[in-house]
């Protein structure tokens, strides 16, 4: 059923945007199925940061920027959730032309910086804290630098990553963050998303230490730019699934 919706979503964003049929077979194709106990849960890779998960009749959109018609051949977003105010996870002009009616999950610094239509549906959760998002569980988990020379990339305290909770499989998405306390202190995590690009997050490496430690079932790189991503396939650990996917179709 969701793949019949998306595909039906899909044609309707053709109407409207203009693609061809066979590019948005291609991204169809392209969305990958993770099986969840609360049913499939759609993953589709936009471009270096953003994404958008599809579960249970459910588009969430996460850190979307790049102007709307990246986004045209999915479905409209249910819910946005934004880890902080960097250009590539925030960017006013994109969410205002896609939001719609979507409710919202930022930290405090990007709250600050909506208009006041978006801010009244805008949950602002600071590190460590809780709340939900169309009735499911979301736990903000802090995001930030820890090597004393990429701190001020993201300093502690304001960056968020997410762990969302569909269909009781944990959700985590990290933001732009080195592997913090918190990373590591999570557990049953059925879905990552790493960012591992130098200077401003970790590299491969460091994040391959990271996965093998916390253990998501599966993980997905992103926000890699053009690092080398070859010593996570060598290293991960037996039973965790590395999904590798093009992340920047429109080059970087
Ligand atoms: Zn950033």
């Amino acid at each position: 059923m969701v793949t019949r919706r998306t595909i039906m979503a899909g044609m309707m964003g053709l109407a409207f945007a203009g693609r061809s049929a066979s590019v948005l077979a291609q991204e169809n194709a392209m969305a990958d199925k993770v099986s969840t106990p609360g049913g499939d849960l759609l993953v589709h890779p936009v471009e270096h940061a953003s994404l958008v998960l599809e579960w249970d009749g459910k588009a969430i959109y996460v850190d979307p920027v790049g102007g709307a018609g990246l986004y045209a051949g999915l479905p409209p977003a249910s819910a946005i959730l934004i880890t902080h105010g960097h250009g590539d996870h925030f960017d006013l002009p994109t969410l205002e032309a896609i939001a719609g009616d979507a409710p919202l999950v930022t930290n405090r610094d990007v709250f600050e910086k909506l208009p006041e239509t978006l801010k009244a549906r805008t949950i602002a959760l600071a590190n460590g804290e809780a709340g939900h998002i169309l009735g499911l569980p979301i736990r903000a988990i802090p995001a930030h630098n820890i090597t004393e020379e990429r701190r001020r990339y993201h300093p502690a305290g304001i960056g968020n990553g997410y762990v969302l909770t569909l269909g009781g499989a944990g959700i985590y998405i990290a933001g732009d963050t080195e592997p913090t306390e918190d990373m590591l202190a999570l557990r049953d995590i059925a879905l990552a998303f790493l960012p591992m690009n130098l200077p401003y997050t970790m590299t491969p490496d460091e994040a391959l230490v990271a996965i093998n430690s916390f253990r998501p079932a599966i993980v997905y790189p992103y926000h890699y730019g053009d690092s080398d991503l070859a010593p996570l396939e060598a290293g991960i650990a037996p039973g965790l699934e590395l999904r590798l996917r093009d992340w920047y179709p429109n080059g970087r």
